[in-house]
C-alpha cells in the first residue's frame, strides 16, 4: 500500500467504520485476473491485512474479510453475469484500457465489474466509498441491482403509474460516498501516485527510504534558486503537507515558499517530520502484527464469519426468488 492508497481511500475507511456498519474486503478473486504466483498471492493477502489493520481498520468494529473466504461472492457474480448486458461491460473504461494493453484478454477482466457488483450487492450495501474513477463501476452495480429487482423482486401487489406491478427493491441501489480526498500525485509531480508509474512512497517504508525519495522529488518548477519565490499550490510537496502537517505548519509552508524564506529541502525536512508523526504508530502496529500472524488470521476469520452470515442470508433469498 502506498501513500496514495492510504490518503485517498484507507484513511477515509478508518473514519467511516465508526459511522456505518462497515465491511472491508481484500479482493483476492479480483487479483487473479492478471498473471500471479500462488505463494505470492497468499503473502500479499496477508501483508495487505497487516497494513489495513496497522492503518487503523479495527476488526472489532469493521468486518475485515478475504473475498475468497466467502464463496457466495462468486455464486452471486455468476447469477449477476446472466443479467448483465455485454455492452455495459465493454463500455467500462478499465476494460478498454486493459484490453488495449494486452494481446489476449481473459474474460475475467471483462467480468471484473460484475464481481465488484456481487461484492457490494451480496451485503445489500447502501453506500460504497469510492474514488471518482470508480463511480462508473458503481453505476454498473446500480444497473444490475435495478435489473435483478425488476426481474426477481417479489411483487408487492401495488400498481405503479405506468400500470406495471411494483416489485420489492431487494437489492438497494448502492450510492457512492465521495468524500473529498486529496488527489495524491507521485513524486514526479506529473501523474497520480501509482505503482505502475514507479512514483510511490510505501506506507510502511523506513524514514531513510522516504527521505531518499522526498529529497529529489519535483517541486514548483519555477523555483530554481532558493531566492526565487514559489507558488505552493503548484507543488506536490505542499499538497503532501496539507495531508500530513498541522494547519499552522501548512500556513507557515505557504508563507515561506511565497517569500523565498526557505529552500525546498528545508520544506521537505519539515514534511518528513510531519509524516513521521503519522506513520510511526502505523509502522509500529504493522511490526507487532507481523510478529503475531495468528492475530491477523484471527481477525480475518472473525471478519469472514460475520460476512458469511450476511452472505448466507442474502443468497437464501436470492436462490428462493430465482427458482433454485
Ligand atoms: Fe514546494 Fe515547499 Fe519548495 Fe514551495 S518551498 S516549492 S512548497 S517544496
Amino acid at each position: 500500500m502506498h501513500l496514495g492508497n492510504y490518503l485517498g481511500a484507507v484513511k477515509n475507511w478508518v473514519r467511516l467504520q465508526h459511522e456505518f456498519d462497515t465491511i472491508v474486503s481484500i479482493v483476492d478473486y479480483h487479483a487473479i485476473t492478471i498473471a500471479y504466483e500462488p505463494e505470492q498471492l497468499r503473502q500479499r493477502r496477508h501483508d495487505l491485512a497487516v497494513t489495513l489493520l496497522a492503518a487503523g481498520i479495527d476488526p472489532d468494529v469493521a468486518a475485515l474479510c478475504v473475498q475468497s473466504q466467502v464463496p457466495e461472492h462468486t455464486e452471486l457474480a455468476w447469477i449477476l453475469n446472466t443479467i448483465t448486458p455485454l455492452g455495459e461491460l465493454e463500455r467500462q473504461t478499465q476494460f478498454k484500457e486493459k484490453s488495449r494493453q494486452q494481446e489476449s484478454v481473459a474474460a475475467g477482466i471483462l467480468n471484473y465489474p460484475v464481481l465488484q457488483a456481487a461484492d457490494i450487492l451480496l451485503y445489500r450495501a447502501d453506500k460504497v466509498p469510492v474514488g471518482e474513477d470508480q463511480v462508473q463501476h458503481l453505476e454498473l452495480s446500480r444497473v444490475v441491482a435495478r435489473k435483478w429487482n425488476a426481474l426477481f423482486g417479489t411483487p408487492t401487489g401495488r400498481r405503479l403509474e405506468d400500470g406495471s406491478e411494483e416489485r420489492e427493491q431487494f437489492f438497494p441501489e448502492p450510492q457512492p460516498v465521495l468524500t473529498p480526498t486529496p488527489r495524491v500525485m507521485g513524486l514526479d509531480g506529473k501523474s497520480k501516485m501509482s505503482k505502475s508509474m514507479g512514483n510511490t512512497i510505501g506506507l510502511l517504508e523506513s524514514p531513510e527510504s522516504i527521505w531518499a525519495k522526498l529529497r529529489p522529488a519535483v517541486t514548483d518548477p519555477k523555483r530554481i534558486k532558493k531566492t526565487d519565490p514559489g507558488t505552493p499550490e503548484v507543488c506536490n510537496i505542499y499538497h503532501l503537507h496539507k495531508a500530513f502537517s498541522t494547519p499552522a505548519t501548512v500556513e507557515h509552508v505557504a508563507v515561506q515558499c511565497r517569500t523565498a524564506g526557505w529552500g525546498c529541502i528545508d520544506c521537505k525536512k519539515v514534511l518528513a517530520e510531519s509524516m513521521e508523526t503519522e506513520l510511526v504508530p502505523i509502522r509500529r502496529r504493522a511490526a507487532e502484527l507481523a510478529a503475531a500472524p495468528r492475530r491477523v488470521d484471527d481477525a480475518l476469520a472473525a471478519g469472514a464469519a460475520r460476512c458469511r452470515a450476511l452472505a448466507h442470508e442474502t443468497m437464501l433469498a436470492v436462490r428462493d426468488r430465482m427458482g433454485f
